[in-house]
């Protein structure tokens, strides 16, 4: 049953193609028909740096799993994409620009997941410095990714870098002279908002799922501990008795994600009533984020996480790979800004200007799991 009424438009907030947000630094002409936002989508997708994303670690760091099917930074990042098209489609925002932004928002992302991202922000703190993975992914696209003989980076449009900084965290102006471009003082748009929430929504579900395949998480735990998959575990048995726990499971984790989705559209758009929100610049000015759960969704999506990290995230399984991958991204990080003369010709190119800690942390920060146990591999050997 559809009720259109239900998910009206919100389109006058939507971010237009051909206004300032879909202009570049370097210009260029039209496409005869790819909007600049699709545009961003293929030149995001043909990036080195998205390809990367198939061997990094989203929760799984190596072979603690028995599963063949967990996700990689690479699935998550599809996941997100395809729960960020379909809200920006419904809502009639800019789907194409909160594509985008979902494709790329991990691309900044160090080998070996959270921990791995740890541990190279605590090895750049000694130099006083900090490893932030949405400035990282702004850089890669700025200058690291090399396709254009007429630029460097990716040339992307001002939206889609100004979403890259903002979609996760608000910057104040006064610490980053250097983002003065992104209109700092300014919320960014839906497109942007509503990233960091598809962001959760996926891997709430589907580290779920990655955590039961893999042994670590027990269904009965998760029905106790989680009483937004429990109510939609409950529901499915009632409606297919004979089914086997994984297809209930499956069910549950399914309806669990559609109510999240469900949830944050339909209270974006009564955050745009409540606050008479009527165009992308009242979008901009608004005295807060408009696009959030609900009260009541947002503390069992709250309940729901700290489950996961309780459970999961911070269960021993992992832990015991953390604590591996933060010894060795610290030991290769010292050791080559101990002697940079190790570093690749194109990295070593940037110790002059950028620093040694900036200019490892950067090659640190590109490789994938599968990389950067090589390196540590010969690292022994030598
Ligand atoms: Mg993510």
């Amino acid at each position: 049953m559809h009720d259109t009424q239900a998910y009206k438009h919100i389109s006058s907030l939507a971010v237009e193609d051909n206004g300032l947000l879909g202009q570049r630094a370097w210009p260029e002409a039209a496409h005869a028909y790819r909007s600049p936002f699709a545009r961003d989508c293929g030149r995001i997708l043909h990036a080195r740096a998205f390809r990367r994303l198939a061997g990094k670690t989203q929760v799984f760091t190596r072979s603690q799993t028995e599963s063949d099917h967990s996700r990689s930074r690479l699935t998550h990042t599809l996941e997100v994409a395809q729960i960020a098209r379909t809200m920006a489609e419904v809502l009639g925002l800019n789907a194409r620009l909160a594509e985008s932004l979902a494709l790329v928002h991990d691309i900044g992302h160090p080998p070996f997941g959270h921990a791995g991202e740890r541990a190279l922000d605590g090895a750049l703190q000694a130099h006083g410095l900090r490893f932030d993975h949405n400035l990282h992914a702004l850089r890669i696209v700025s200058s690291f990714e090399e396709r254009y003989a007429a630029f460097p980076g990716l040339n992307l449009t001002l939206g889609v870098r100004e979403g890259i900084v903002k979609h996760s965290r608000d910057y104040r102006a006064e610490e980053y002279p250097e983002l003065g471009e992104f209109l700092l003082d300014q919320l960014p748009p839906v497109e942007a908002q509503l990233i960091d929430l598809a962001d959760e929504i996926a891997y709430l579900t589907a580290d779920t799922e990655d955590g039961l395949e893999a042994g670590i998480l027990e269904l009965g735990a998760v029905r106790d501990g989680v009483p937004l998959f429990a109510a939609r575990y409950a529901k499915a048995e009632r409606a297919f008795p004979a089914a086997s726990q994984r297809l209930l499971r499956n069910e549950a984790l399914k309806q669990m994600l559609n109510v999240l989705v469900t949830d944050l559209m339909e209270e974006i758009r009564s955050q745009v009533s409540e606050l008479g929100i009527d165009s992308l610049d009242a979008v901009r000015r608004a005295p807060r984020r408009i696009a959030v759960l609900s009260a009541g969704m947002e503390a069992e999506r709250e309940v729901a996480k700290q489950f996961l990290y309780a459970n999961l995230y911070q269960s021993e399984t992992l832990e015991a790979e953390h604590r591996r991958a933060a010894e060795i991204v610290q030991t290769l990080f010292d050791a080559w800004v101990a002697d940079p003369d190790q570093l690749p010709a194109d990295h070593r190119a940037r110790v002059g200007s950028q620093g040694a800690a900036r200019a490892v942390a950067d090659y640190i920060a590109g490789m994938t799991d599968g990389y950067i146990e090589q390196a540590w591999s010969r690292f022994h050997l030598a």
